[in-house]
């Protein structure tokens, strides 16, 4: 892990030299698995996430199957090359918290009355992280279901908010994210303005936590654009193939 700064800001400007509501560079590709139903890559800043959505499908062990509805289910795996150290490979604490509190927030968008007795898997695969993994793990598993034709009331958007040399900064970064004051993750359904994900790590005062939720919303709208644009611009795609040799593309 590298040491902490002296100083998160100076002149204004972070340690990477973005302003307090700057975000990341974020990139988001659909159907980037062929095996998968739905998939989608994303860089979010350094972190590199790969979304796999499989089904709806058949639910094993049978006893999990709901009669009403579809589960869901979510699994965020970190990669063991994915941070500087290496990190022990399968399921920790960290990761066993961050799917559960991911699946409740895709549990509240997916349509899953329409599928009952089935389920729908997430698996996530975060191949290099770098502090907004769940984040951005949440924004590649909405897209990827979207790929995958799922029934949903909204996309979800997610981004972090947190508080360095006193002030609040918009999508923290490595050392920010490892020796800031807080971090609050936040994912939010940007058409109705819904809150499906907080957490927080670390205090702020209740002005300052006002703040940082303002932001993080307008992050998600920001997201949401983004996470749209990338949809529209794959099924054009998909389309204009369809149309040119009259087969599906894939
Ligand atoms: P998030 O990635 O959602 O911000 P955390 O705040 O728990 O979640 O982690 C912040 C960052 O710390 C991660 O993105 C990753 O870069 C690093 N990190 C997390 N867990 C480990 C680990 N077991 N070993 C090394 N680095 C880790």
């Amino acid at each position: 892990m590298g040491e902490k700064p002296e100083k998160f800001i100076v002149d204004g400007r972070r340690l990477d030299g973005r302003k307090m509501d700057d975000m990341r560079p974020v990139k988001f590709e659909v159907g980037t698995l062929k095996r998968a139903d739905g998939s989608c890559y994303v860089e979010f800043g350094g972190n590199i996430v790969m979304a796999a959505v499989y089904g709806p499908r058949e639910v094993h062990p049978r006893h999990l199957q709901e009669p009403m509805r579809a589960i869901v289910r979510y699994r965020y795996n970190m990669a063991s090359f994915s941070v500087e150290d290496r990190k022990r490979p399968g399921p920790d604490r960290r990761s066993v918290e961050i799917s559960k509190v991911s699946q409740e927030a895709l549990e509240s968008v997916v349509m899953s009355e329409q599928y009952p007795k089935s389920a729908i898997d997430i698996f996530v695969e975060v191949i290099q992280a770098d502090a907004g993994s769940r984040v951005a793990s949440l924004n590649a598993a909405s897209v990827a279901l979207a790929d995958a034709g799922i029934p949903m009331r909204g996309l979800i958007s997610a981004c972090a908010v947190g508080k360095v040399d006193n002030m609040l900064v918009l999508d923290l970064g490595k050392e920010e994210d490892n020796y800031g004051q807080a971090d609050m993750p936040m994912a939010i359904k940007p058409t109705t303005g819904e809150i499906l994900l907080l957490q927080m790590d670390g205090k702020m005062t209740r002005a300052e936590f006002e703040k940082a939720v303002d932001m993080a919303f307008k992050a998600a709208a920001g997201v949401h654009e983004k996470q749209i644009a990338a949809l529209k611009s794959y099924y054009e795609n998909v389309e204009a193939e369809v149309s040119e040799d009259g087969s599906a593309g894939n």
